[in-house]
């Protein structure tokens, strides 16, 4: 999403706007739809983005490998500098910050990477598709939240040979079944 903010950088220190976000953004090979609303406030270095934004974004149970939807809340806020003056043209040093924002040459400020790497943020690292979820079977392979596998308790072999035995007893290869994943 890409605001051209010249107006407001020739504002009074404090002056705000406020803008309506609704974008698609890339993320971890999904896309995902932005939704929420954003205040931009002209600061004495630049402008200051401030907002709630919602979206879902897919992801993998870490326990049961299914892939659901997880809603997101980001709270942006994020300090944009303009990388030149607007009035003169001249080049302006940017703070010297590890990572900053930027408004370009032509008073674009650009919403979309700030909104990536906050999306990123909020992605939790071992998703889970909901709190109790049983988990696959050690065994088999089966997904227990649809209900119990018939192996039995007590097991002998190790996984990966079980495992293997039971996907060539179902007549598929084991190649097969990794690229299925
Ligand atoms: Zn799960
Ligand atoms: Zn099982």
């Amino acid at each position: 999403m890409q605001i051209n903010v010249s107006q407001q950088l020739k504002a009074s220190i404090g002056s705000r706007r406020s803008y309506e976000v609704s974008e698609t953004i890339n993320i971890a090979g999904g896309s995902s739809m932005v939704q929420g609303k954003v205040g931009l406030m002209r600061t004495d270095r630049g402008i200051l983005v401030k907002g709630t934004l919602r979206t879902e974004v897919e992801v993998t149970c870490s326990r049961c490998l299914s892939l659901f939807s997880r809603p997101l809340t980001l709270n942006i806020e994020e300090e944009y500098f303009p990388i030149i003056d607007v009035v003169s043209g001249a080049p302006l040093p940017l703070p010297e910050e590890p990572v900053c924002f930027t408004i370009d040459e032509h008073h674009i400020l650009d919403l979309t990477e700030a909104i990536r790497q906050y999306m990123l943020m909020a992605v939790p690292m071992k998703p889970l598709c909901r709190e109790d979820c049983a988990g696959l079977c050690p065994s088999c392979g089966h997904n227990l939240n649809e209900g119990p596998c018939n192996c039995p308790p007590q097991k002998t072999e190790s996984h990966s040979s079980e495992l293997t035995k039971l996907t060539l007893a179902n007549n598929v290869s084991v190649s097969e079944w990794k690229g299925t994943k």
